[in-house]
């Protein structure tokens, strides 16, 4: 499915650092988790910003979707999340996309 077009035009975002590569990739995928887990070991004060979210809020959908713990795995989202009403609204609509979009 072509995920990765509606999440850009959903947030129209140019991710520059990342390049376009499907959200399934591997390498990608623990890139990121390696990213989170590396803030999550020195976490006291880091807030993640609105971007930083939406870097991971794919995954964090796709894993919430699936019944993981997000909450668990990426306390930091799901904290902005519970402090920022706009990436809960993306978050709202990328997990429904993941829920109707059958891999
Ligand atoms: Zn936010």
């Amino acid at each position: 499915m072509k995920f990765k077009e509606i999440f850009q035009k959903i947030f129209g975002i140019k991710q520059r650092s990342a390049p376009p590569v499907s959200i399934r990739n591997q390498e990608e995928t623990s890139e990121k988790m390696q990213k989170m887990l590396t803030m999550l070991s020195n976490t006291e004060n880091i807030e993640l910003t609105c971007e930083e979210v939406f870097a991971v809020l794919d995954q964090f959908a796709e894993l919430a979707a699936h019944g993981e713990d997000v909450s668990k795995l990426m306390p930091l989202v799901q904290h902005h999340l519970d402090m920022c009403p706009d990436c809960q609204d993306e978050y709202r609509v990328l997990k429904n996309i993941v829920l109707n979009t059958a891999y």
